[in-house]
């Protein structure tokens, strides 16, 4: 077991957006776009902006790429995005950082893997020409050590030294101490290059759960840099957004995480913006940070045989997300707003009590009609077929009272009574 989280001080600037110490936990994002296809960098950059990716990562790979960068930052500009752009290097980053200027300084941040830039060979030229790069246009790095990428000259290194000790360890342990020692020693040369400290993010990505835990427990207690928190290659659909989240949460549970990326495949022709939306759910989940309201919903059970139950749930939760783009403007803090909307009379008066605003079916077989609360108070009881729209009607109000015109709590029972007392009334 490693030693305890270092305490983290170090807050590095990534082209505005704070990442470490006293800041909110930064969400970011990755193109899978052709770099060199600027339109479709920029639409895909800015809907991953637009869904909430604080950064963008954009690969540089090619000089076509490298030469594309500044379009697709003026192309974000142009559309009103403003998102920082990272860009991520890998075997030529020091050729096309040295020979595209405008590309070096388009960027708010490069990515440099010090598994395939020749760190430890030639003298380190490749990497110090990077960081000399970072140093010239004032750009923070981030030193992103991959398993499928490790220096495997500090590997070879280390497996040696390890089969000359009595009780050696096996090869995963020292693979995992290889990542940290790869980005540790990375992160020394390039401030003996001269990059100021604050500007180094650290990253240490495997496939695997358990490893990724081990890995950045012993990164967070050997450095006080911020750390970017990913699982890499972290698969497709179910699997990539559990695994993803079980590696995660249990790492920023510890404190240990300063910006996060969720590394899914998406479906051909799927949405890329899913990795933003899943980064959010996590940290929203463990009350780290508010990006939208809430719903919890029962998952139903032979107390809702009808699809009605499916049907409000799914009415609500879309209805709430296609307000969020006026409300966040309209109504600031209104993503902390919590909706219960649950199945039946077993444990929905209760969830909806805990809600700011719930609502509750009767189940299949019980009598139709729905008690709705507000603030743990039960307001009316909805019946009949205008259920849902009547809910909506209640949220617009308690959303509008609440973060409107800061309102007390207990004034909002009596706003939304007002608006909809009569109409309600007229049900109950
Ligand atoms: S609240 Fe009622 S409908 Fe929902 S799961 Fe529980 S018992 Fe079933």
């Amino acid at each position: 077991m490693a030693a305890a989280p270092r305490r983290r001080t170090v807050v590095c600037d990534v082209g505005g957006v704070k990442i470490g110490f006293g800041h909110p936990i930064v969400v970011q994002s990755m193109t899978n776009t052709d770099t060199a296809d600027v339109g479709a960098t920029v639409a895909q950059a800015a809907a991953l902006a637009r869904a909430g990716s604080e950064l963008v990562r954009v690969t540089v790979n090619t000089e076509a790429a490298a030469a594309a960068v500044p379009r697709i930052a003026e192309g974000l500009e142009r559309a009103g995005v403003r998102v920082p752009l990272v860009g991520d290097f890998h075997y030529n980053g020091h050729i096309l950082l040295k020979k595209y200027p405008d590309c070096a300084r388009a960027l708010a941040k490069y990515r440099i893997n010090p598994g395939n830039v020749n760190i430890g060979k030639r003298h380190d030229d490749n990497f110090r020409t990077m960081i000399e790069a970072a140093l010239e246009y004032g750009k923070p790095v981030r030193i992103g050590v991959n398993w499928g990428s490790l220096d495997q000259v500090l590997l070879t290194r280390l497996m040696d030294e390890n089969a000359r000790r009595p009780e050696p360890l096996d090869a995963r342990a020292v693979t995992l101490r290889a990542m940290v020692e790869s980005a540790l020693r990375s992160a020394e040369a390039a401030e003996r290059y001269g990059l100021p400290h604050d500007r180094i993010v650290l990253s240490a990505k495997v496939s695997a759960v358990q490893d990724l835990i081990e890995v950045y427990r012993m990164l967070a207690a050997e450095c006080d840099y911020p750390l970017h928190l990913g699982l890499t290659e972290a698969g497709l659909g179910t699997k990539g957004i559990v695994a993803t989240t079980a590696a995660l949460a249990v790492l920023l549970q510890e404190g240990i995480g300063d910006t996060i990326r969720a590394s899914l495949t998406p479906p051909p022709n799927g949405d890329r913006t899913e990795e933003v939306l899943v980064c959010q759910q996590i940290l929203q989940s463990l009350g780290l940070r508010s990006f939208s309201p809430q719903v919890s919903a029962c998952p139903g059970c032979g107390r809702t045989t009808s699809t009605f139950f499916q049907e409000m749930a799914d009415r609500i939760q879309t209805y709430l997300r296609e307000q969020m783009p006026v409300w966040k403007e309209r109504y600031p803090g209104v993503e902390e707003l919590k909706v219960a909307v649950m199945g039946c009379i077993v444990n929905g008066p209760g969830e909806s009590k805990h809600a700011d605003i719930g609502i509750s079916l009767p189940g299949t077989f019980e009598e139709p009609k729905a008690p709705v609360y507000v603030d743990g108070r039960l307001l009316t009881t909805l019946r009949g077929e205008g259920i849902v729209s009547e809910f909506i009607g209640i949220l617009n109000a308690y959303v509008a009272a609440r973060w409107g015109g800061g309102t007390k709590s207990h004034d909002i029972i009596e706003s939304s009574a007002e608006v909809f007392g009569s109409q309600v009334a007229s049900r109950s």
